[in-house]
Protein backbone atom coordinates (compact mmCIF):
# COMPACT_ATOMS: atom_id res chain seq x y z
CA UNK A 1 0.00 0.00 0.00
CA UNK A 2 2.74 2.53 0.84
CA UNK A 3 4.87 1.43 -1.71
CA UNK A 4 2.09 2.09 -4.30
CA UNK A 5 1.62 4.92 -2.83
CA UNK A 6 5.39 6.13 -3.56
CA UNK A 7 5.38 4.84 -6.78
CA UNK A 8 1.99 6.89 -7.82
CA UNK A 9 4.09 10.33 -6.14
CA UNK A 10 7.23 9.22 -8.48
CA UNK A 11 5.41 9.63 -11.26
CA UNK A 12 3.71 12.95 -10.57
CA UNK A 13 5.07 15.59 -12.93
CA UNK A 14 6.49 12.96 -14.93
CA UNK A 15 5.93 15.48 -17.56
CA UNK A 16 7.03 18.29 -16.80
CA UNK A 17 10.49 16.69 -15.61
CA UNK A 18 10.60 15.24 -18.67
CA UNK A 19 10.31 18.68 -20.17
CA UNK A 20 12.31 20.45 -17.94
CA UNK A 21 15.36 17.45 -18.34
CA UNK A 22 15.20 17.88 -22.17
CA UNK A 23 15.53 21.83 -21.73
CA UNK A 24 18.67 21.76 -19.37
CA UNK A 25 20.21 19.31 -21.96
CA UNK A 26 19.90 21.33 -24.46
CA UNK A 27 21.10 24.57 -22.86
CA UNK A 28 24.01 22.43 -22.72
CA UNK A 29 23.40 22.64 -18.29
CA UNK A 30 23.65 19.48 -16.30
CA UNK A 31 20.82 18.59 -14.18
CA UNK A 32 21.43 19.24 -10.52
CA UNK A 33 19.89 18.05 -7.36
CA UNK A 34 19.38 22.10 -6.50
CA UNK A 35 17.20 22.82 -9.86
CA UNK A 36 15.62 19.39 -9.38
CA UNK A 37 14.20 20.38 -5.72
CA UNK A 38 13.21 23.97 -7.21
CA UNK A 39 11.39 22.38 -10.27
CA UNK A 40 9.67 19.79 -7.47
CA UNK A 41 8.41 22.62 -5.17
CA UNK A 42 7.47 24.95 -8.01
CA UNK A 43 5.07 22.14 -9.62
CA UNK A 44 3.33 21.71 -6.04
CA UNK A 45 2.73 24.92 -5.62
CA UNK A 46 -0.87 26.25 -7.48
CA UNK A 47 -0.22 29.60 -6.93
CA UNK A 48 1.23 32.85 -8.25
CA UNK A 49 4.91 32.74 -6.75
CA UNK A 50 7.80 35.45 -7.42
CA UNK A 51 10.99 34.73 -6.98
CA UNK A 52 11.27 35.90 -3.55
CA UNK A 53 8.08 33.50 -2.53
CA UNK A 54 9.21 30.49 -4.39
CA UNK A 55 13.07 30.99 -2.46
CA UNK A 56 11.59 31.18 0.85
CA UNK A 57 9.79 27.38 0.09
CA UNK A 58 12.79 25.93 -0.89
CA UNK A 59 14.66 27.36 2.05
CA UNK A 60 12.29 25.17 4.42
CA UNK A 61 13.84 22.28 2.82
CA UNK A 62 16.82 23.24 2.03
CA UNK A 63 18.44 26.24 3.41
CA UNK A 64 21.73 26.29 1.20
CA UNK A 65 20.26 26.79 -2.30
CA UNK A 66 20.47 30.33 -2.93
CA UNK A 67 18.37 33.14 -4.16
CA UNK A 68 20.23 33.56 -7.40
CA UNK A 69 19.86 29.66 -7.82
CA UNK A 70 15.91 29.82 -7.57
CA UNK A 71 15.73 32.89 -10.02
CA UNK A 72 17.90 31.20 -12.59
CA UNK A 73 15.89 28.16 -12.13
CA UNK A 74 12.85 30.24 -12.68
CA UNK A 75 14.21 31.83 -16.23
CA UNK A 76 14.91 27.87 -17.15
CA UNK A 77 11.44 27.12 -16.34
CA UNK A 78 9.91 30.14 -18.48
CA UNK A 79 12.12 28.83 -21.06
CA UNK A 80 11.26 25.95 -21.02
CA UNK A 81 7.33 26.24 -21.13
CA UNK A 82 7.15 24.88 -17.74
CA UNK A 83 6.35 28.29 -16.13
CA UNK A 84 4.71 31.52 -17.32
CA UNK A 85 5.58 35.25 -16.09
CA UNK A 86 2.71 37.56 -14.58
CA UNK A 87 2.12 41.18 -13.33
CA UNK A 88 -0.24 42.06 -11.57
CA UNK A 89 0.77 45.80 -10.92
CA UNK A 90 2.90 46.02 -7.98
CA UNK A 91 6.44 45.96 -9.72
CA UNK A 92 6.97 42.17 -8.89
CA UNK A 93 7.17 39.09 -11.70
CA UNK A 94 5.31 36.08 -10.19
CA UNK A 95 5.38 32.97 -12.21
CA UNK A 96 2.61 30.43 -12.49
CA UNK A 97 2.30 26.76 -14.03
CA UNK A 98 2.03 26.99 -17.64
CA UNK A 99 2.55 23.47 -18.87
CA UNK A 100 -0.72 21.83 -19.90
CA UNK A 101 -2.44 24.72 -17.80
CA UNK A 102 -5.68 25.96 -19.70
CA UNK A 103 -5.34 29.50 -20.61
CA UNK A 104 -7.08 32.22 -18.12
CA UNK A 105 -6.53 35.58 -17.53
CA UNK A 106 -6.42 37.59 -13.49
CA UNK A 107 -8.57 40.12 -12.01
CA UNK A 108 -6.36 41.55 -8.74
CA UNK A 109 -7.98 43.23 -5.57
CA UNK A 110 -5.89 45.96 -4.91
CA UNK A 111 -6.86 46.00 -1.15
CA UNK A 112 -5.88 42.36 -0.32
CA UNK A 113 -3.97 41.39 -3.09
CA UNK A 114 -5.98 38.02 -3.48
CA UNK A 115 -6.15 36.89 -7.52
CA UNK A 116 -9.03 35.77 -8.93
CA UNK A 117 -8.39 33.68 -12.41
CA UNK A 118 -10.95 33.74 -14.96
CA UNK A 119 -11.51 32.85 -18.80
CA UNK A 120 -13.96 33.84 -20.99
CA UNK A 121 -14.33 32.59 -24.92
CA UNK A 122 -16.31 35.82 -25.77
CA UNK A 123 -13.55 38.09 -24.70
CA UNK A 124 -10.80 35.58 -25.92
CA UNK A 125 -12.83 36.03 -29.03
CA UNK A 126 -13.17 39.60 -29.21
CA UNK A 127 -9.31 40.30 -28.38
CA UNK A 128 -8.86 38.02 -31.59
CA UNK A 129 -11.25 39.89 -33.62
CA UNK A 130 -9.84 43.71 -32.44
CA UNK A 131 -6.51 42.37 -33.42
CA UNK A 132 -7.21 41.13 -36.80
CA UNK A 133 -9.01 44.14 -37.49
CA UNK A 134 -5.30 46.17 -36.81
CA UNK A 135 -3.77 43.05 -39.10
CA UNK A 136 -2.57 42.80 -35.67
CA UNK A 137 -0.45 38.86 -35.09
CA UNK A 138 -1.02 38.16 -31.52
CA UNK A 139 1.47 36.00 -29.71
CA UNK A 140 0.51 36.15 -25.89
CA UNK A 141 -1.83 38.00 -24.17
CA UNK A 142 -2.52 38.95 -20.21
CA UNK A 143 -5.54 40.69 -19.22
CA UNK A 144 -5.35 42.47 -16.06
CA UNK A 145 -8.24 43.78 -14.19
CA UNK A 146 -7.56 45.89 -11.29
CA UNK A 147 -10.50 46.27 -8.63
CA UNK A 148 -11.61 45.77 -5.07
CA UNK A 149 -12.66 42.12 -4.51
CA UNK A 150 -16.14 41.49 -3.42
CA UNK A 151 -14.74 40.59 0.37
CA UNK A 152 -13.12 44.34 0.97
CA UNK A 153 -15.89 45.74 -0.44
CA UNK A 154 -18.39 44.28 2.23
CA UNK A 155 -15.31 44.96 4.49
CA UNK A 156 -15.77 48.70 3.37
CA UNK A 157 -19.25 48.86 3.64
CA UNK A 158 -18.34 47.48 7.64
CA UNK A 159 -15.41 50.45 8.56
CA UNK A 160 -17.45 52.83 6.78
CA UNK A 161 -18.53 54.25 9.85
CA UNK A 162 -15.38 54.00 11.38
CA UNK A 163 -12.39 55.34 10.76
CA UNK A 164 -10.26 53.12 9.28
CA UNK A 165 -6.68 53.22 9.03
CA UNK A 166 -5.54 50.50 6.74
CA UNK A 167 -3.14 51.04 4.12
CA UNK A 168 -3.87 49.74 0.78
CA UNK A 169 -1.37 47.18 -0.02
CA UNK A 170 -0.99 44.40 -2.84
CA UNK A 171 0.36 41.24 -1.60
CA UNK A 172 -0.58 38.02 -3.96
CA UNK A 173 -2.53 35.60 -3.21
CA UNK A 174 -4.42 32.97 -5.48
CA UNK A 175 -7.99 32.35 -5.75
CA UNK A 176 -8.85 29.99 -8.14
CA UNK A 177 -12.02 30.88 -9.87
CA UNK A 178 -13.81 30.00 -13.07
ZN1 LIG B 1 -7.13 35.66 -22.15
ZN1 LIG C 1 -9.76 42.01 -1.55
ZN1 LIG D 1 -2.99 32.59 -13.02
Amino acid sequence: MFSEIMAAKKEEFKDEKEVFLDHIQKSGLRRTAQRDLILDIFLRTEDHLSSEDLYWLVQKEDPSIGHTTVYRTLKLLTEAGLAREVRFGDGKTYYEHHYDHAHHDHMICTECGKVIEFFSAEIEELQDEMAEKFGFKPTHHSLRLLGICAECQNKEKDLSSAASGAQPRIRVKTVFGN
